[in-house]
């Protein structure tokens, strides 16, 4: 089944680069209007709303710290202002701030958490109300097998990837009888920017428990998170995906 996003509104959190720049890329192939976010990357945002545009899409970047309950709320009523209704929330923006416990501060924690989760709250919090008075509307919210399965010197980043998954399935059943769903994708390892930071030896132990003995490419992982947000996926919901080669059965 060709997934066809014509008309519909997508907005994405941290846009420019790796897994999100991959779900944008796809969206917009996929013929939606899409809205993404980023922090810092001035000129890649520029670059990549320029190069969709010059394939026909119609597209909106937004500087916005995803931590902000404030600007989150700015964000989604800008575009709703343009485009007058969000069909596609996908909250992708993430960091680590890795440690073991006993050297973890609290600003590695505040800062992981905040991005990470609170980010998560901020945005669905401003797409609560126009998708419920659509009456539609799908919320993708990218976790980590590491909030499923723990992983040590990440204590921050398993507590807010397992917290997007009980906030997912909470919203899930709040907003089921509105007609919106409310999904998860869980990605393994991921060839990105964030990864490339990992350490040789780290990178082949995660890579040697893998069954599918390969990375994912972000591609991998916006082809699940346009499945969830598609007419294709209506009846599923508070469902968590795992798009990493086997790693976490
Ligand atoms: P990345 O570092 O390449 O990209 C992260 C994006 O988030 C960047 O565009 C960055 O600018 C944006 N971002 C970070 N902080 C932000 C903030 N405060 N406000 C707005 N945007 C912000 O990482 P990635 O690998 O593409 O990761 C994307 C998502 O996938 C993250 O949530 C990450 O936790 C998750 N994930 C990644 C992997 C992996 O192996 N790479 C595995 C599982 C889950």
């Amino acid at each position: 089944m060709k997934l066809d996003f014509t008309d519909r509104t997508v907005l994405v959190t941290g846009g420019t680069r790796g897994i999100g720049r991959a779900i944008v890329d796809a969206f917009a192939g996929a013929g939606a209007r899409v809205a993404f976010t980023y922090r810092s990357a001035t000129a890649e945002a520029e670059a990549l709303r320029a190069d969709l545009e010059a394939r026909g899409a119609e597209v909106l970047a937004f500087q916005s710290d995803a931590a902000s309950t404030a600007s989150a709320q700015e964000v989604v009523d800008a575009v709703l202002a343009a485009w007058g209704r969000l069909d596609v929330l996908v909250n992708n923006a993430g960091i680590t701030r890795d440690g073991l416990m006993l050297r973890l501060t609290e600003e590695d924690w505040d800062a992981v958490i905040n991005t990470n989760l609170k980010s998560v709250f901020n945005f669905a919090r401003a797409a609560y109300r126009p998708m419920m008075k659509q009456r539609s509307g799908a919320i993708v919210n990218i976790s980590s097998v590491v909030g499923v399965m723990g992983n040590p010197g990440q204590t921050n980043y398993a507590a807010s990837k397992a917290g997007i998954i009980g906030f997912s399935k909470s919203l899930a059943k709040e907003l089921g009888r509105r007609g919106v769903t409310v999904n998860v994708v869980a990605p393994g390892y991921v060839a990105t920017d964030m990864t490339a930071e990992l350490s040789e030896q780290a990178r082949e132990a995660m890579l040697g428990a893998v069954p599918l003995g390969r990375p994912a490419r972000p591609e991998d992982v916006a082809h699940a998170v346009l499945f969830l947000a598609s007419p294709a996926a209506a009846y599923i919901t508070g469902h968590v995906l795992h798009v990493d080669g086997g790693l976490a059965m």
